[in-house]
């Protein structure tokens, strides 16, 4: 059965924004980014990195180096008890210099070519599912695939929120993944609450033996004086 996730953001959402890092001595992981990972895992959701890397398009680093970034930064995570279903990233940029990642594709966010392709290989529930970024163009992909989307605050995320042109909105901004994997985790229970009233509501409906007789009127008791 398919299931719900987070689908996250990695620089200025789980680590420290700094334009194309590129080394793993750069890497820092935002102050309870460790903790919400690893709450929203315990909640039953999978948690997914979704991430545009065009450092690798512009040759200034390879896929190894990144490979050595992700294993260096899922070890911190693990060491906190945070685990991290998948890494997925997009080398890509239409005018890269490396010529074998020089192209217009539909994984470099906000195409939403990385998100389809989780959902396909872990069996996401997109409709059931998050995103959550810094910026406009990292909830993109979740908007059009029918997620909710959560905007941090953390990285380029207060600017973007105030130079937000699009005709549409987050559905809820937070001061960081903190607080974004507590908005989520409400609306995870709020969902198994209502979930559980329809199951109640629907028990009280169903004409079962057990209700019908005791809804039948009780029997005179042959004891009672007529
Ligand atoms: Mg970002
Ligand atoms: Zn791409």
């Amino acid at each position: 059965m398919s299931r719900p996730a987070v689908l996250l953001d990695r620089d200025g959402t789980v680590i420290r924004e700094i334009d194309y890092l590129r080394a793993v001595d750069q890497l820092r992981l935002l102050p309870g980014a460790a903790k919400a990972i690893r709450f929203l895992h315990e909640g039953g959701l999978a948690v997914v990195i979704l991430t545009n890397q065009s450092g690798i398009a512009r040759g200034l680093l390879t896929e190894d180096d990144l490979a050595e970034i992700h294993q260096e930064m899922t070890r911190r995570l693990a060491r906190r008890g945070a685990t991290v279903d998948a890494i997925y990233y997009c080398p890509h940029h239409p005018e890269a210099t490396v010529a074998q990642y020089r192209k217009n594709c539909d994984c470099r966010k906000p195409a939403a070519g990385l998100l389809r392709r989780a959902a396909r290989e872990l069996d996401l529930d997109l409709a059931r599912s998050y995103v959550i970024g810094d910026r406009a163009r990292d909830l993109e992909p979740g908007r059009s695939a029918g997620c909710r989307t959560v905007l941090v605050r953390t990285g380029y995320g207060a600017e973007e929120e105030g130079a937000w042109r699009e005709e549409w909105r987050p559905d809820h901004v937070a001061d960081n993944l903190t607080r974004a994997a507590e908005w989520i985790l409400m609306q995870e229970v709020r969902h198994l609450v209502q979930e559980g009233l329809q199951e109640v509501r629907h028990l009280l409906q169903e004409p079962t033996a057990l209700a019908e007789t005791e809804l039948s009127p009780p029997t005179p008791d042959p004891c009672e004086p007529h």
